[in-house]
């Protein structure tokens, strides 16, 4: 499943190693911006909010080392640092600048994209939330973005998800339907609650799941939700 698309910003300089990196992101469900210079990666890495930045330390216009420690002065988006063979002091002076990781080139795709989920977990897991639910046979990948049940895709809409995703991250823990309104529909006011009644009406159908036993998504009435952890 592909709800709503995770945004990656690549910042490499070397157009084949691009087409790569841009093949093997949309490949695995993400959407794809590009820059070929440091000055440019930035101005989209502020602009945009990406939600994974992978950089190449060698550009042409500043060092892509500079463009990290600017970018974390005011983001904490999961940096991947492309670095060349033999460059241990590079990758190390990446790593204090606030890389989360790093891969070395030449560099396959099942390797970057598994540097990528670590990266991405790691935030996820130092937010204090919690990466993966699996409960009665119900199974949300925060970091992949995809729920099964029973080992079977389950396809939601990305409003769907992004409810179910946030029950996930607190399982067992009751949401208001603030919260849930805030981290789904930002911007919403208390007034909107009905939209939420109605998707959780909808994630609970193609959940299986109802409201008066529920199996997954218990309803707290007057207050939200709880997606129930198994005993
Ligand atoms: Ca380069």
């Amino acid at each position: 499943m592909t709800a709503t698309q995770r945004l990656a910003l690549i910042v490499e300089d070397e157009p084949a190693i691009r087409r790569f990196l841009r093949a093997t992101l949309v490949a695995n469900g993400y959407e794809v911006l590009e820059a070929g210079t440091a000055h440019a990666g930035l101005t989209l890495a502020l602009g945009e909010s990406p939600d994974i930045v992978v950089l190449d330390l060698g550009l042409p216009d500043r060092d892509g080392l500079e463009l990290l420690k600017d970018l974390r002065l005011s983001s904490n988006v999961p940096v991947l640092v492309l670095s060349a063979r033999d460059a241990e002091s590079a990758k190390v002076a990446a790593l204090d600048a606030g890389a989360d990781d790093y891969v070395t080139k030449p560099f396959g795709a099942d390797e970057l994209m598994a540097r990528l989920r670590v990266a991405l977990r790691h935030r996820v897991q130092a937010s204090g939330d919690s990466a993966r639910y699996e409960g009665n046979g119900l199974v949300v990948d925060v970091v992949r973005r995809q729920v099964t049940l029973q080992g079977v895709p389950v396809h939601l809409s990305p409003k769907e998800y992004g409810i179910l995703e946030q029950l996930a991250r607190h399982a067992g823990k009751v949401l208001t339907h603030k919260y849930l309104l805030d981290k789904v529909w930002p911007g919403a006011s208390e007034a909107d609650a009905q939209y939420l009644r109605v998707y959780v009406r909808q994630l609970r159908q193609k959940l299986g799941d109802t409201a008066d036993t529920p199996h997954f998504i218990a309803t707290e009435a007057g207050v939200g939700y709880r997606l129930l952890t198994e005993p």
